[in-house]
């Protein structure tokens, strides 16, 4: 029997169905499903939340690193410096387009890449950097962007797991020379589908990713570019709307939660997520690090509550990947973590009993 859930989309549409419903029924009336106004509107309101002048709706989180990789010039036989500590498809977006991923290791405490390598890292090959806002906490941009600027190499954010997170004032995906979006429906925003978005203040690179996104057209059947299909569709765009609305007051619900967790967890022998002064942590996942990860989280399942690992086998160790020529401990970080994360419960929705029980749970199994 699941008594707590790790997430619970279901509940969401519970509460918000009515409003979601309307935004949906709204599109199929209207008869018009890709690239109309239900995108416009959103990229215009994702682009006003995040307070950057431009927003492309994309069909993915994976496709808007590849297109914003395109778009800088990255191709073929050219390498991005990015992490192993990751979901798989931010390495996706560098191999789709032809390139070649460089990893360098991450902090221990965050997970986050570890910025003082990346200057090492930095060959002519280097065309661009990914770093990724893992968990919902910003990577240290301040020293990367100087770096990057140093060495001319644009800055992507894979900003999947970080909607709404701030670092020194500035929203995650605002800071590089474009930010990469997932709505991967169980992401901080997420659709009832696939979507994505990048962001950038950079016009010019907007309007390649608008001609990228739509089979490399600047105006109908006139093709300007080489292209792809990779666009937000109307329903999709429609959810997103609505849920944009409450990012917010979702994301303050993960950070009490986690807070929660912070205060109760604090004194046992684990370690809690990291939170750099002047950064908000929009709690994506809540991911604590023990040497006992394998025990606790059978125990956690014996109990009815949901965890997950993210992620067990970091990408440079993934049998895809071998061909890079990463042998195991060439990332020791990373490969640490790989055996000692394990992420809880955290979603909006979540009610205070079931983080009472997580709590309790977890207590139990250090007793
Ligand atoms: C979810 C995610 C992606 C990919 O997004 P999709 O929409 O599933 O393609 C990329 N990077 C990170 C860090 C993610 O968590």
């Amino acid at each position: 029997m699941i008594k707590v859930k790790f997430g619970d989309l279901a509940r969401e549409y519970e509460r918000y169905g009515v409003e979601i419903d309307r935004a949906i029924s709204r599109v199929l009336r209207s008869g018009w499903f890709i690239l109309g106004p239900e995108m416009e509107a959103f990229e215009q309101e994702f682009a006003d939340y995040l307070g950057i002048a431009n927003c492309v709706g994309v069909a993915s989180g994976t496709e808007a690193l590849a297109l914003a990789l395109l778009a800088c010039g990255v191709g073929p036989g050219d390498s991005v410096i990015t992490v192993a500590h990751t979901a798989v498809p931010t390495a996706s977006a560098v191999t789709m387009i032809g390139a070649q991923p460089v990893f360098v290791d991450v902090q221990p405490d965050t997970g986050l890449m570890d910025v003082s390598q990346v200057e090492a890292a930095i060959t002519p090959q280097t065309r661009a950097i990914i770093p990724v806002h893992l968990y919902g906490h910003c990577v240290d941009m301040e020293p990367l962007l100087q770096i990057a600027a140093e060495n001319g190499v644009p800055v992507i954010e894979d900003a999947a797991q970080a909607h709404g997170a701030l670092y020194k004032g500035q929203k995650a995906g605002t800071m590089g020379t474009a930010g990469c979006f997932s709505f991967y429906p169980s992401k901080n925003l997420g659709c009832y589908g696939d979507g994505g978005a990048i962001t950038t203040a950079d016009r010019a690179l907007a309007e390649e990713l608008v001609m990228l996104r739509n089979y490399g057209q600047r105006a109908r059947y006139y093709h300007e570019i080489l292209g792809f299909n990779c666009r937000l569709d109307e329903i999709q765009a429609a959810i997103l709307g609505v849920k944009l609305g409450y990012l917010d007051q979702w994301n303050n619900r993960r950070r009490e939660i986690g807070q929660l967790y912070n205060e109760s967890l604090g004194h046992l022998p684990l370690r809690l997520p990291a939170e750099r002064p002047g950064n908000k942590h929009v709690y994506h996942l809540y991911v604590i690090q023990t040497t006992k990860r394998d025990a606790l989280q059978a125990s956690l399942t014996k109990l009815g509550i949901q965890s997950l690992i993210h992620y067990p086998v970091p990408v440079h160790l993934q049998k895809a990947y071998r061909y890079l020529g990463y042998e195991p401990g060439s990332l020791p970080e990373t490969e640490k973590l790989a055996h000692e994360i394990l992420s809880l419960p955290i979603h909006p929705h979540m009610h205070d009993d079931e983080v009472d029980t997580v709590i309790k749970a977890v207590k139990e199994f250090y007793r």
